[in-house]
């Protein structure tokens, strides 16, 4: 289908960047056709770097979704912010995220200032179009040129679409000539493990109303069968996630998937900070943890195409956002 380093084959690297709660994940999955990304209402849902794939005939599109840069408040944001800023000169294009609903503001004109430090080139893209009108978009495209100096500017809606192939357009004609980075029908480079347990806590949010999300963090394993010691087992193990032929390994070895060995296990570990966290996560007679499990599980199947089996338990680890240790150990 695709012309692998043919000539005229575009490709390359596109980072997002914005004030957190702009549209940055929403814009991901609308551009991959696939959710790979967590969408919430509250600020800094996304704590990694996802990779999403955009494939077509003519181009095949990496796109980075990068947790929003901040004014750093501990240690996790700190280096949330170094990992950030550190992917805007390696891309081929930063698209800088702003609301067409809401003012422009010190959080915007700081992140404008991080991408003016690069030479990327940047689009300016306003999103939520279709919760403005007409006027505010006109004003908030003025008001967003003054932000800096952009190569293009694109007004859409991450949420019905609207705009989007606009965007798609002048990225493509901005990226370079090459190869394609990933198979065709890739969509991202996640391990389902790490689909799971962001999938996981974007539920737990979602169903828990109190103030949890810098206080709960998500890590997810396979069960492997022959582990019998029920260890924590801390190999990132990188499995095929969503492949365009999931009947296929990565080895292009067939999968059995459909029998009964065809359920995948994951285990997954939330961590909390306090006690009462725990509390709130586990609800009561377990109705939220069981609630956010099960719709995590059910997306994951529909994602995956394959029957998921998860479990899950709860950890309260102290202050564990400030500990560089545990830092570490979680991989951020
Ligand atoms: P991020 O923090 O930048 O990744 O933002 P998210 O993608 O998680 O979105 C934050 C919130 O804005 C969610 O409630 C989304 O549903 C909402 N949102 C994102 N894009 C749009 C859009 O185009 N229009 C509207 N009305 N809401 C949007
Ligand atoms: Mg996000």
């Amino acid at each position: 289908m695709t012309g692998d380093g043919a000539p005229g084959f575009r490709s390359g690297f596109v980072t997002l960047v914005g004030r957190p709660n702009v549209g940055k994940s929403t814009l991901l999955n609308q551009l991959v056709g696939s959710k790979v990304a967590i969408v919430s209402d509250r600020p800094q849902t996304t704590r990694s770097e996802i990779r999403g794939v955009r494939t077509s005939d003519s181009s095949q599109i990496v796109l980075l979704d990068t947790p929003g840069i901040h004014k750093p408040r501990t240690l996790l944001g700190e280096r949330t912010n170094q990992r950030a800023i550190g992917t805007l000169a390696e891309v081929d294009i930063v698209c800088l995220l702003v609301e067409a609903n809401a003012p422009i503001g010190t959080g915007d004109r700081f992140i404008a200032d991080v991408v003016a430090r690069v030479d990327t080139p940047t689009v300016l893209v306003l999103n939520k179009t279709d919760a403005a009108g007409p006027d505010a978009i006109g004003e908030h495209l003025a008001l967003a040129s003054e932000l800096g100096d952009f190569d293009a500017f694109v007004p859409l809606s991450a949420l019905t679409g609207d705009g989007v192939p606009a965007l798609v357009g002048e990225l493509e004609s901005r990226l370079p000539e090459g190869p394609l980075y990933y198979p065709a029908g890739m969509v991202t480079d996640q391990p389902e493990t790490a689909l799971a347990a962001e999938l996981l806590r974007e539920k737990l949010l979602g169903v828990a109303r109190e103030e949890l999300p810098h206080s709960i963090t998500v890590t997810a394993e396979e069960i492997e069968p022959e582990r019998e010691d029920g260890g924590f087992d801390d190999r990132r193990r990188r499995s095929p996630s969503l492949r365009g032929r999931p009947e296929e390994d990565e080895d292009g070895e067939p999968r059995h998937r459909g029998g009964d060995d065809d359920i995948l296990r994951i285990r997954a570990v939330i961590r909390v900070e306090r006690e009462s966290q725990k509390g709130i996560v586990i609800g009561k007679g377990g109705r939220v943890l069981k609630e956010a499990g099960t719709r995590a599980r059910q997306e994951l199947e529909a994602l995956l195409g394959v029957r998921v089996y998860l479990e899950t338990r709860v950890k309260v680890e102290r202050d564990w956002q400030r500990r560089a240790h545990a830092l570490d150990r979680l991989g951020y």
